[in-house]
This record gives structure tokens, sequence and C-alpha cells, in this order.
């Protein structure tokens, strides 16, 4: 049996206080082998084949290990995104609008030829356009497809939600993807854990989101009018994707 079976005593001494420190140093040296991979794995975003790199935010807490993508940069929750797109058809022949635009996902996208494709950021540079999520200035019915991945916990969901629903076309589809606790019956946004920065971290995990959702995500865009429907992350595609285990793609329907 290794160290790391073994409760932590509570041993006195100079030796019982140092050990703390040695566990978590040590830990954290056997884990450095692997920043640049630890199996070998398959991009459905970009087709590379081989190692995916350890990924971590400064901004954020933890580390994800093969996680990045070296050829494409993709992230698992693109990578899943491509797979649902590979058994539902999602982009081909769509008019598509994309917030906040990954650099492989949108060369994926375009290879998928859809009618047309928008792209757009908040006050930032590299888009097509300058959206408000939240008052969003664009005609009602105007797309089939909108692609929202990790942006809903950034920003008040309650008026983007139905703006999101308004500029759909019928029959259109909100691919929506979020940090979802499934443990959770309810989501945490209690702003008074939302004045600083460490504070945003420390409660939820990165330094510009404002909640955690719970399971009642899904309730929300139900009261927002969406049909939902989901695609989850699931084994065998899990280990040969490098995917977060039971992540989700909600595919949230104007009917
Ligand atoms: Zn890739």
């Amino acid at each position: 049996m290794s160290n790391f079976d073994v409760a932590p005593s509570s041993t006195g001494g100079i030796k019982g206080r140092l050990r703390p420190y040695v566990w978590s140093l040590r830990s954290g040296l056997r884990t450095i082998r692997f920043l640049f991979g630890r199996f070998e794995r398959s991009c459905p975003v970009c087709g590379y084949r081989g190692r995916f790199f350890a990924y971590a935010n400064p901004l954020a807490l933890g580390i994800n290990f093969d996680s990045l993508c070296p050829n494409c940069l993709s992230h698992e929750r693109h990578r899943l995104l491509a797979l649902c797109d590979t058994e539902q058809n999602l982009f081909t022949g769509k008019d598509i609008l994309h917030f906040a635009p990954e650099t492989g996902l949108t060369r994926y996208i375009e290879a998928r030829k859809p009618r047309s494709y928008v792209t757009c950021e908040f006050g930032g540079k590299g888009a097509d356009l300058d959206i408000n999520i939240e008052k969003i200035d664009i005609e009602s019915n105007r797309f089939d497809l909108i692609i929202c991945c990790h942006i809903l916990e950034h920003v008040n969901d309650r008026l983007a939600m139905p703006e999101l629903y308004r500029i759909l076309r019928e029959g259109g589809t909100l691919v929506a993807m979020i940090p979802l606790i499934e443990g959770w019956q309810e989501t945490f946004e209690d702003r008074s854990r939302q004045g600083t920065v460490e504070d945003r971290i420390l409660y939820f995990n990165q330094h510009d989101h404002v909640r955690f959702f719970g399971r009642d995500f899904r309730r929300r865009l139900e009261r927002a009018g969406f049909a939902v429907d989901e695609y989850t992350a699931v084994e065998p595609q899990v280990a040969q994707y490098g995917l977060i285990r039971g992540e989700k793609v909600f595919l949230c329907r104007k009917t």
C-alpha cells in the first residue's frame, strides 16, 4: 500500500507538520509528466490522433489532463459538439449564429457548408458582430441554429434565453453548453458572492462566472419556450475522444 492510501495522522512534531507539504509536492511532481498527454485520443473536430495536452485557466480552479487538442486547440466540449453533429447533422445548410466562436470549431462548422455563418462577440474583436446577448439587436426569426457554448453562466440567462428564442426560426435549435452540477437541484447564483474576482473563482470557479447551474437549467430553458433534448458524453467515446464524463449538449428547439 502506498502513502496515498493512508489517512493523514494528527501526530505533532516537525515531521507531522511537513507531511501535507511533502504529499502535495510529491503528487504535483508525479503529475507533471502527464502535462503533454497520457493516452492517445482522437479529435473529431480536426481529425488529429495522438496525445492531448493538459489545460489550466489561471483565472479558474483546477487542471484538466488530456484536454487540449494540440492541433486545433479544441477542448472537451468542442469535441462533444462535433460528435453530436456527426449524429445529428447540425450545421449543413443552416443559417447559423455562433457566440464567442472558438477557432477550431469555426473551421469545423465552415467545412460543414452552412447556408450562412455569422459569429459574434460582446464588445470583443475577431467576430462578425458585437452582440449583447441580453438585448440582441437582430430581427426575430432570423437563424436556424444558434451556438452558445459556455456563455450563459456569464450573463443574465433570464434575459438571454427569451432573446435567443426570439431570433430563432420556428423549428430552429439553440445549442447550449454550460458547466452543470447535476447533483444540485437549484442553480447557485448568490449575488453577495460575486463582488470580487477571488469570490467568483471561489464560488463559481472562474473570474467572470456569475452562477453555477443546477438541474433546473432545463426548467429555465423550458420557461423561455424551448423543448429541451440532451446529447450526453458516454463511454467508449469519453475515453476515445477525451471528453468530460456526462457532459451534455442541450439541443433546445423552438417549436
Ligand atoms: Zn483537434
